[in-house]
């Protein structure tokens, strides 16, 4: 990679344009003191990404800019370009050329330009990194800093170093990595306070949601539930209705019909109490019978007188007959024995045909008198001293009572005979008519108890027709309130597949389970309240989805911190391990370097520990950098830190250190350890300022041959006053000044350039 051009304009005192085509690996920049020979390796620094005013020797942004003079107008801003070779594609762009560009104005705004286009600083020093150029590194060499290195501390040493070595692409990817950590880590706490934020509230949002799905689901059990019920409940209240209707048509028929009988049986038996003339005649006929007997007893007891009375006549009679003279045979005509025998034939036939024995002892009575009157009667016609008609008179007349008397007891016989028959007439029709009522009783005993059964079967019912009435108005308003709380849809339950079979097979208590279940069911969903709803739910699903985001977020953080962890540990060894090796091969060119310079002794560096400190990023200069200002990750990190010592050896001297050196010894010493450090890691060109200053002659071509090795690696502007050292350059610029104060270029030859050397 070639170093092609440089353009000035407006920069310190190259108030007009200026370009220096770099055509030679070594190019030699001569003038006289103040022409601004300075300047273009300013210029070189400024466009390359300095930030320290002080390295290019100014407080603020316009002290760059050409200021004017008396004849020139001052310029608003400083424009530096610089141009390199592409061809070979050392920078990664896909151009030839390669321009950088860098513009401040009065404000002390600065632009920066890759190819034309603006840019950020960062991307120019990431750009000049990758080719192992640093805004401040060992390449730039500014009049009076060649002996800088040994000057510098440790640390400062070190930082050249590794600088020289190339280091610094991974010193800033170390710092962007731990800038990057550290965001990280920010983010993280950030993230994380963020979902430690939002978590009591998803915990709310989820119990929330929770129960609306807890309640959404209950609904949709509770509209099944009430569905079935409806459905069994309806099926019940109609099925039931019928079946109490059909049920109760016989048992109701049959009450009517038994009312109806029951009424005409008490009709008959309230006409058979009625009937009591029967009674009566009954009655009537006992007190005729008892007045007939009443009679026949005293005509018996009149008759009983009588025959007595006979009885006595007879036995005087008889008396008196005796004291006749008794004759036993006397003839008897038959006529009169068969009239004797029909009489008392009459007699016994008489009282055969009665139950009286008032009569049958009269008939007995008679039948004796009549046989005593027939003997008497023959006696007295045999001739025999006999009684008179006079004696007989009173018997007679007697015997004439007797049969009135005997007639008369006949008569009342009879009559009674009569009147008994009469009587048990009359008392059969009575029994009878007695027998019916019992019957008709008996059946009316039966209806009413069969009625009183009927009216119980239909009490029953009637209980159970208002229980199914209480039953239907309580589905009508369980289907209202089922319609309230859970819509419309609940009511569509004609097509549930229960059969009447199920219905009328399954108990009431199934039917009760149900809407018990139904009961809690309510009070669970009236528990639950009616929640946020689609609004709760779309919070709830946007802050999961935001907690798994961060959750997503936190996690990747992680990786993210692990891998710059890793990164950082890498770049840390890497620098370490290049750095060591880097001192280990500067040593080796510097010892050759040294002894060429001094014709022997030793020259060496080593690494020493620094006492350890906290690091802060500043170390490493980003704070010009876009994005790198707010990098003070590493802050409080403690670190060792190594630094970088020089021990020389001057042949022949008993030299201890830097210090003892002389001004020269210094130059030459710093100038070995700075060809050393370039022939390890060369840049692409490198800027001497003067550098040889301090040199004598001889040490001077020495320079003069240690340049042009140096120009093998590096392309090289040498600034200088030195003949010796003008004379190894391809090209020759000479600066100068006129009195408009404005630097020009122009191309000289040797000679030319010779004329100006000291
Ligand atoms: P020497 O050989 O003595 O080191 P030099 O050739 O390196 O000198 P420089 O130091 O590059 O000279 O230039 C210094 C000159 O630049 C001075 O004359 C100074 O006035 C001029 N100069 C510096 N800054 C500005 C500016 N902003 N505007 C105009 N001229 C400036």
């Amino acid at each position: 990679m070639r170093l092609k051009r440089l353009e000035l304009f407006g920069f310190k005192s190259f108030g007009k344009r200026a370009v220096l085509e770099f055509n030679s690996q070594i190019t030699s920049i001569v003038g006289p003191n103040g022409s601004g020979k300075s300047n273009v390796a300013e210029g070189i620094r400024f466009v390359l990404g300095e930030q320290s005013m002080k390295s290019m020797r100014g407080k603020r942004g316009e002290d760059l800019i050409f200021n004017g003079s008396q004849t020139t107008g001052r310029a608003n801003r400083a424009n530096v370009t610089i141009v390199f070779d592409n061809s070979k594609r050392e920078f990664p762009l896909d151009f030839d050329e390669v321009s950088i560009a860098r513009e401040v104005y009065r404000d002390g705004t600065n632009q920066y330009f890759i190819n034309g286009s603006q840019v950020r600083l960062k991307d120019v020093f990431e750009l000049l990194a990758s080719v192992h150029i640093g805004a401040s590194g060992h390449h730039m060499i500014s009049q009076g800093e060649a002996d800088r290195i040994l000057n510098a501390n440790p640390k400062e040493r070190r930082e050249m170093l590794e600088d020289a070595l190339g280091l610094k692409i991974y010193q800033y990817k170390r710092a962007e990595s731990e800038r990057r950590l550290l965001k990280t880590e920010e983010n993280m706490k950030e993230a994380e306070t963020l979902r430690r934020e939002i978590a009591p509230h998803l915990r709310f949002l989820k119990k929330q949601v929770e129960k609306i799905n807890e309640g959404r689901e209950l609904r949709e059990r509770l509209i099944g539930l009430y569905r079935e019920y409806l459905k069994r409940e309806e099926m019940y209240c109609e099925y039931k209705t019928g079946d109490i209707a059909g049920r109760k048509h016989v048992p109701a028929g049959e009450l009517a019909d038994l009312n109806i009988k029951i009424e005409h049986a008490r009709g008959e038996l309230a006409k058979e109490s009625a009937g009591d003339e029967k009674s009566q005649r009954l009655l009537d006929v006992e007190s005729r019978l008892r007045g007939a007997r009443a009679r026949h007893d005293e005509l018996s007891r009149t008759l009983g007188r009588v025959e007595g009375m006979i009885e006595y006549e007879e036995k005087q009679l008889r008396k008196k007959q005796e004291s006749f003279a008794h004759q036993e045979d006397v003839p008897i005509r038959l006529g009169e024995v068969e009239e004797l025998e029909s009489t008392i034939a009459q007699e016994l036939s008489n009282a055969q045909g009665s139950d009286d024995i008032n009569y049958i002892k009269g008939a007995l009575n008679r039948i004796r008198d009549t046989v005593r009157g027939f003997i008497a009667h023959h006696k007295a016609e045999a001739g025999q001293k006999t009684l008179t008609d006079a004696d007989y008179l009173e018997v007679h007349v007697l015997r004439e009572e007797k049969a009135k008397v005997d007639e008369a007891l006949r008569g009342v016989a009879e009559e009674s005979r009569a009147m008994e028959g009469e009587y048990q007439a009359v008392k059969s029709e009575i029994d009878q008519e007695k027998e019916h009522s019992r019957d008709t009783e008996r059946a009316l005993f039966e209806m009413m108890s069969r009625r009183g059964e009927l009216q119980g079967t239909l009490d029953r019912m009637r209980n159970e027709e208002e229980n199914l009435a209480r039953e239907s108005r309580r589905l009508a308003e369980e289907l209202n309130e089922a319609g309230v709380l859970l819509g419309r849809s609940v009511l569509e339950y004609s097509d549930i597949p229960v059969t009447l079979e199920e219905v009328r097979g399954e108990s009431r208590d199934a039917q009760e389970a149900r809407r018990r279940e139904l009961e809690r069911g309510k009070i669970r969903l009236e528990d639950i309240g009616a929640q946020g709803g689609e609004d709760a739910e779309k919070e709830y699903t946007d802050t999961i989805e935001r907690d798994v985001y961060l959750e997503k977020e936190i996690a990747d953080l992680v990786q993210t911190q692990q891998s710059l962890y890793q990164l950082i540990a890498e770049l840390n060894v890497k620098l370490d391990t290049e750095f060591k090796s880097g001192v280990k091969k500067i040593n080796h060119q510097f010892g050759d370097f040294f002894r060429l310079m001094f014709g022997g002794g030793v020259a060496e560096l080593f690494i020493v520990k620094i006492e350890k400190r906290k690091r802060r990023d500043t170390d490493l200069d980003l704070s010009d950098i876009p994005g790198g200002a707010d990098s003070e990750i590493a802050e409080g990190e403690e670190e060792d830190e190594e630094g970088i010592d020089i021990a020389v050896s001057l042949p022949h001297k008993k030299i201890k250190g830097l210090q003892m050196l002389s001004g020269g010894e210094r130059a030459l010493t710093s100038i070995a350890l700075l060809f050393a450090i370039s022939q390890v890691n060369p840049p692409p060109f490198m800027v001497l300022d003067e550098t040889d200053a301090a040199l004598d002659e001889a040490n001077s071509h020495k320079y003069g041959d240690m340049i042009e090795n140096l120009a093998k690696l590096s392309q090289l502007m040498v600034i200088t006053h030195n003949r010796e050292t003008m004379s190894r350059a391809g090209v020759l610029y000479g600066i100068t000044m006129g009195t408009d104060a404005v630097s020009k270029v122009l191309s000289i030859s040797f000679e030319d350039a010779a004329a100006v050397a000291k």
